[in-house]
């Protein structure tokens, strides 16, 4: 073995696990371009001071959890550890809030969180998200929604549950933020040091914590839904009418409000039973300040990131069974014949469309079936010298080991009514 091994917390994506990978980002491609996305793709290198001010000093992102390092002149840059300040700056940097509004885009890529390591959490992971600048309406907040909802339907899901709730706009925070602060400052002492901070910063924030004894505290806390201007509520209930009409099943939750500083109004996760500790699979909301926050005008915006990696952990089994389908013909030359022959006839098969693989590396028949039936191949191909006069294969089905005799002209459309006639049987 190697004295090289990845940096911890990163993974190696392989074959066939990549086709799945594959499969999942084209279904993005296809799903976001029927809501009129686009992509982008900004640097995984930023300035570090993005991500200060936009996922905020009191986000464990900022935290703790950046690749944070000088470049060689001195200057702080970091490692992207979540993708929409990385939007927002390339919007405004391109003069998109000059129209036409909104934008719509999404992006697939790595992200980076020096956090511990373990089943679903990674260094290194990716995400696949969507933004939508320029349009402050609960329509849009549903319409983005349907969008997740319909992506996640076409890999098969139906078990996902959707957590939704509001942390309102910027009235109904400060409000709620005061009476949190009121409520918890005799407490003080009772909450640790993360919390302790966010009680000057951001009280909202203490209402994600994991700790089971300011959970215990914070269940005689004032609620947040308590504290939201008409606005807030109006919005909200637009949005939810409208998931309701679309038949996009959620729970509204009302400890929900995101490990990040710039949400606004609707906040949703997404999770799954399937994962254990690490449960989120994706996580999202408004942001009707950040653009603001960045020196931009007041643009509102909404979005969402999956995390790619865990939503591939619990991928329904039929659609990684479609993604990683191997090429359904081995051609492989018998008694002898030239291992060019088989390239030629392998050739063929692909020029008619039909994913072929060639026993090139001349192993015995037996050993080359044993091989293609390891890897998951349908159909060999045998070809000989007389199968060659006569332009014909003996094609060997090894699911259900028949054998026939097919004439070599005809073996695409062969393949292909086999192909359809199994689906068809299955329906
Ligand atoms: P966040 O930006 O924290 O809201 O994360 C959005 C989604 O990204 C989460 O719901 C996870 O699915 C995924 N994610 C976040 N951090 C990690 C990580 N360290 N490893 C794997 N997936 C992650």
């Amino acid at each position: 073995m190697s004295e090289y091994r990845r940096v911890k917390g990163t993974r190696d994506l392989l074959p066939p696990e990549t086709a799945v990978w594959a499969a999942v980002e084209a279904t993005a491609r296809r799903v976001f371009a029927l809501y009129g996305y686009g992509e982008v793709r900004t640097p995984v290198l930023e300035h570090t001071e993005l991500f200060v001010r936009s996922v905020g000093e009191s986000s464990d992102i900022v935290g703790k959890e950046m690749y944070t390092f000088d470049d060689r002149k001195g200057r702080s840059v970091t490692l992207r550890p979540e993708n929409t300040a990385s939007v927002a700056r390339a919007f405004l940097e391109a003069g998109m809030q000059a129209g036409p509004l909104p934008a719509k885009l999404f992006y697939i890529g790595p992200q980076f969180r020096y956090e511990r390591p373990q089943k679903g959490r990674y260094r290194q992971f990716h995400q696949i998200g969507a933004e939508l600048l320029g349009d402050a309406s609960p329509q849009a907040d549903a319409e983005l929604l349907l969008m997740l909802d319909r992506f996640l339907r076409e890999l098969g899901f139906r078990e996902l549950e959707v957590l939704l709730n509001t942390v309102g706009d910027a009235e109904s925070r400060r409000a709620y933020g005061e009476a949190l602060r009121t409520f918890l400052a005799p407490h003080r002492e009772q909450l640790g040091p993360d919390s302790q901070r966010r009680l000057e910063t951001n009280p909202l924030r203490i209402l994600d914590t994991k700790d089971p004894a300011e959970r215990e505290l914070l269940a005689g806390a004032p609620a947040l839904a308590d504290h939201l201007t008409d606005a807030a509520r109006a919005h909200f209930a637009t949005v939810r009418a409208l998931l309701d009409r679309f038949g996009v099943k959620y729970r509204v939750s009302e400890r929900l409000v995101r490990g990040l500083d710039y949400y606004t109004d609707t906040v949703f996760e997404i999770v799954s039973k399937d994962l254990g500790a690490q449960d989120a699979v994706c996580g999202g909301g408004r942001y009707d300040e950040l653009v603001a926050d960045l020196g931009g005008p007041r643009i509102p915006g909404i979005g969402f990131a999956i995390g790619e990696d865990r939503l591939i952990d619990v991928l329904p089994a039929s659609f990684r069974a479609h993604a990683t389908a191997r090429p359904p013909v081995l051609v492989v030359p018998v008694g002898g014949l030239a291992v060019d022959e088989a390239v030629a006839l392998g050739e063929e098969l692909r020029t008619a469309g039909v994913p072929s693989e060639v026993e090139t590396a001349g192993r015995a028949l037996r050993k080359a079936l044993e091989r293609a039936s390891k890897l998951g191949v349908r159909w060999a191909a045998l070809v000989g010298q007389s199968e060659l006069e006569r332009a014909v294969v003996q094609l060997k089905d090894l699911a259900k080991g028949e054998q026939h005799e097919v004439p070599r002209a005809a073996l695409p459309m062969y393949l292909e009514s086999r192909v359809e006639a199994e689906a068809a049987e299955k329906e």
